[in-house]
């Protein structure tokens, strides 16, 4: 993809492209970089055009700026925070809950989101060649109870299509599996990755298929977005939203009951609000789950309850994901 090949991959060139200089940013030069060391900066042009130029608090940008805080070493912030290695029976599959499995797809992503709770994944060890797909439809019929698989990644949507389009094949030979969900950044990244090829094998599938986002701040949202959103709903696909609690970010009742209006108003139903991960070289980003709850209870106020995600944390000892502050 063309604007993939032209994303930005160098923290430098990012600032320069936003009118800023980097002597003047907290780090400066060399945190820039030591961040970068760390988890690769990348950030498409589309995603950069939606910046405040001239702004380092930019909410955009400080998702996706390398910073030397992801150097510090921080009690409890560890590289699996949801002890994902325990769920991972099969190279590309997570088994966490009863219904559903989770396929990593790809280790590839459009956007390097620099409070990735899997920035640390083993996805060498996870890819999905032909013989670990097969073991993975094997695992599927010995666990007759998962009926929804869910791609995730990565983004699952860096796969090519025609990929795509044999692995759900294959899915949707087993009739126990009766929903495909879909995790996804890169349609909010770059709008265009919704084109013909896509929409033909979403439309193809017997299977129900749901397209979680993932968008933590309403200045993400412009018209090429909801052009692309609104090609997605006109297809017949289910469009949901999850957003993760940034500290600087997000964190503020107005900027998150403007993001719920803003995707309601683009047919996308709020979804989840996670409570931070604690994740090794992110810790700048944590909310305590005390400011979390409060902001909460500011949003139920001011919101219709459909239009309040559920905040969530995600424990590894349960069945499911726990509902903070309700
Ligand atoms: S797009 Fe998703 S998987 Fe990729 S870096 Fe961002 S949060 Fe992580």
């Amino acid at each position: 993809m063309t604007e993939l090949r032209q994303a930005i991959r160098d923290p430098l060139e990012l600032c320069r492209e936003l009118g800023l200089n980097p002597q003047e940013l907290r780090g400066q030069t060399p945190g820039l970089q030591t961040g970068d060391r760390l988890f690769k900066t990348l950030v498409p042009r589309s995603f950069v055009k939606r910046m405040q130029k001239g702004n380092p608090q930019d909410p955009l940008l400080l998702q996706v700026l390398p910073s030397p805080d992801e150097s510090l070493e921080q009690p409890g912030f560890v590289t699996d925070p949801l002890q994902e290695a325990r769920f991972n029976p099969l190279p590309g599959l997570i088994h966490k809950y009863e219904s559903r499995v989770l396929l990593t797809l790809s280790g590839a992503c459009a956007i390097n989101c620099r409070y990735c709770f899997r920035r640390h994944f083993p996805y060498a060890d996870n890819s999905l060649g032909a013989g670990a797909l097969q073991a993975i439809l094997d695992y599927l019929k010995a666990h007759p109870k998962i009926n929804e698989i869910i791609f995730s990644g990565g983004d699952p949507l860096a796969t090519p299509d025609r990929r795509l389009q044999e692995i759900v094949t294959q899915l949707q030979a087993l009739p126990q599996i009766q929903r495909l969900r879909i995790h996804t950044r890169l349609p909010v990244v770059l709008p265009s990755r919704v084109d013909a090829p896509l929409l033909h094998w979403l439309q193809a599938t017997r299977l129900k298929v749901i397209l979680v986002l993932h968008i933590n701040h309403p200045q993400e949202i412009n018209n090429e977005l909801t052009t692309a959103l609104g090609q997605l709903t006109s297809a017949g696909i289910t469009l949901f939203n999850q957003s993760v609690l940034l500290r600087g970010i997000n964190d503020r009742p107005e900027i998150l009951a403007e993001l719920s209006e803003k995707l309601f108003a683009a047919d996308v139903l709020p979804y989840y609000l996670h409570a931070f991960d604690p994740i090794e070289g992110a810790a700048h980003f944590a909310t305590d789950d005390t400011q979390a709850k409060n902001l909460y209870a500011q949003l139920l106020a001011s919101l219709p309850g459909y239009l309040v995600p559920k905040l969530v944390r995600e424990y590894s000892d349960q069945p499911s994901k726990t509902p903070l502050g309700w």
